[in-house]
C-alpha cells in the first residue's frame, strides 16, 4: 500500500477533569454523574445530537428495568433517564402498573417496566439536562487518536470543523460503544466474533401516530416472545462494525431494506409514510475492553462484592445481573474507564449487557469513578458504592427485599 507520511504539531485547546468520549446513553449517564460529583466535564460526540443508537439510531425502546418477576432492579440515573425519555408522554407500551402504583401481581404478571419513547424529544431533553449540569458538549467532533504515556492516557486527539486538536484530562470514560479509546491506547481488546446482522429500523405514520418499524431483529433468539429459534436475517451477510468502509456499505444496504419495506407496506396501506430514518449505523456488538473481570451468563444471580448496580434480561423473565466494577477497566491504564456496550462481557452475555438500561447503570458508576478518584483500578470500591447508593442505586439482588 502506498503511504503518505504526515507530520504536524497538535495544539492542546483545553483541559478538563473528565473527558467523556461518546454521547450515547452510557456517555449521557457518565457525564451527568461526573458533573454532579463536581467534575469539570467535556463530552465529545461525533454526531449532532445526544443519544447515539438510542436516538440517532432510532432504537427508541427503553428495555425493562425490572426482572420480569415483579421487582425493579435498575435504579439511579438509569431510572431518571427512563422517566426523562417519557417526560412529554409521547410514548407507547406505557407500563401503567409500574408508574401508577400497581399491585405486585400486576407488575409480576403484566407488562414489564419498559417503554417506547420519542427519540427526538429524548435527545433534546438529554442535552438540556447535561447543559443544566454544566457539561460542555462538543458536537461534530471525532476522536481519532490518543496520546498515551505508560499507564496513563494524557490526551485525546480529535478533529472537527476547526481542524485537529488535543484535549487533556484527569480521567477518560470510553463510552464510544466500540471501545475506540481502548483501541487507540493499544489496551487489551476483544471483538464480537459472530458479527452483526443487518437492521433497518425506521419510523412511519400509522393511524395518525408514529410507528417504529423494527426491521432486522436481534439474531440471538428471543425465545420467550417467539417460542422458536428461527430468526431470518434480512440478508445473508454479517458486519463487524469496525471498518469505516464496511459501515458505509452497511448503511446503504440498510437504506435499501428500509425503502423495500416502505414500498411493500404502502401496497396494502397507502397511508404508510416514513417520517424518520436512522442517521447512524444500527450496529449492536463490535469491540470491547478486556477488563479485570469478564462477565458471563453463568454469573446470573451471583453476588459480587464490587457490584456497581444491576440490570435484567430483556429476552426472558428472571435473570438479574450484578455488574462488577472490574468489568469496566483494565489495570494497564490507570485513568480510563469504560461504560456501555463496550465493557468486558463474554460473547454470549453481550446481547443482554448492551441494552439501554445496562448502559445507563454502567455509565453512572463510570462517571462517578472518573470524577472522584485518580487511580481507577486502585479505587476504594466501598467508597464508590456509598456514592452510588446515595444516588438511589441498589447494588445487590439481596437488597431488593424479595
Ligand atoms: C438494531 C438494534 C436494535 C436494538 N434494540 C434495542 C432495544 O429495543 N432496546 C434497548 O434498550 N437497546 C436496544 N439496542 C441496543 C442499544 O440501543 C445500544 O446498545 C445502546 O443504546 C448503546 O449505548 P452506548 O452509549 O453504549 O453506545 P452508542 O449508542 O453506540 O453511543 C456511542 C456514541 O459515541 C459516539 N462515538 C463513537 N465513536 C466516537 C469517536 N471516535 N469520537 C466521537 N464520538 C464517537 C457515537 O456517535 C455515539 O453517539 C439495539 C441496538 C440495535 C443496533
Amino acid at each position: 500500500m502506498e503511504i503518505i507520511r504526515e507530520s504536524f504539531d497538535t495544539p492542546v485547546v483545553e483541559e478538563c477533569d473528565v473527558l467523556v468520549a461518546g454521547g450515547g446513553i452510557a456517555g449521557i449517564a457518565a457525564a451527568l454523574a461526573a458533573a454532579r460529583a463536581g467534575a469539570k466535564v467535556t463530552m465529545i460526540e461525533r454526531s449532532w445530537i445526544l443519544g447515539g443508537l438510542a436516538t440517532s439510531g432510532l432504537i427508541a425502546i427503553y428495555l425493562p428495568i425490572d426482572d420480569g418477576m415483579g421487582h425493579q432492579v435498575s435504579f439511579g440515573i438509569c431510572q431518571e433517564l427512563f422517566m426523562l425519555s417519557i417526560k412529554h408522554l409521547v410514548e407507547s407500551r406505557y407500563p401503567k402498573a409500574w408508574l401508577e402504583n400497581g399491585t405486585f401481581e400486576e407488575k409480576r404478571d403484566g407488562k414489564r417496566f419498559e417503554v417506547q419513547y420519542n427519540a427526538s424529544l429524548f435527545a433534546l431533553e438529554s442535552e438540556k439536562l447535561l447543559n443544566k449540569n454544566g457539561v460542555r458538549i462538543l458536537y461534530g467532533t471525532e476522536i481519532c487518536d490518543v496520546k498515551r504515556d505508560a499507564d496513563r492516557i494524557e490526551a485525546i486527539i480529535a478533529q472537527n470543523k476547526s481542524g485537529r486538536f488535543a484535549i487533556k484530562f484527569k480521567n477518560i470514560v470510553d463510552a464510544t460503544g466500540d471501545a475506540d479509546i481502548v483501541h487507540f491506547a493499544k489496551m487489551p481488546e476483544e471483538t464480537f466474533k459472530a458479527g452483526n446482522v443487518l437492521a433497518a429500523w425506521y419510523f412511519s405514520i400509522k393511524d395518525n401516530w408514529h410507528k417504529l418499524n423494527q426491521i432486522g431483529a436481534a439474531d440471538i433468539p428471543d425465545e420467550e416472545k417467539t417460542g422458536n429459534n428461527e430468526r431470518k436475517p434480512l440478508i445473508d451477510r454479517r458486519f463487524t462494525g469496525l471498518s469505516g468502509f464496511e459501515l458505509s456499505e452497511m448503511m446503504q444496504l440498510s437504506h435499501e431494506q428500509t425503502l423495500r419495506d416502505i414500498v411493500l407496506k404502502r401496497k396494502s396501506d397507502p397511508n404508510h409514510v416514513p417520517t424518520l430514518i436512522a442517521t447512524i449505523p444500527q450496529i449492536r456488538m463490535t469491540r470491547r475492553i478486556v477488563g479485570e473481570y469478564t462477565y458471563d451468563v453463568a454469573d446470573e444471580h451471583k453476588f459480587f462484592e464490587d457490584s456497581i448496580g444491576m440490570y435484567s434480561n430483556w429476552k426472558k423473565r428472571g435473570p438479574v445481573y450484578e455488574m462488577p466494577f472490574r468489568t469496566l477497566y483494565n489495570k494497564e491504564v490507570k485513568n480510563l474507564i469504560t461504560a456501555g456496550r463496550n465493557v468486558s462481557v463474554t460473547e454470549h452475555m453481550w446481547d443482554a449487557s448492551r441494552v439501554i438500561p445496562a448502559c445507563a447503570v454502567m455509565g453512572e458508576a463510570a462517571g462517578i469513578a472518573a470524577a472522584c478518584y485518580d487511580d481507577i483500578p486502585g479505587i476504594d470500591v466501598k467508597d464508590l458504592q456509598k456514592k452510588l447508593v446515595a444516588g438511589g442505586v441498589v447494588l445487590h439482588e439481596k437488597d431488593l427485599n424479595i
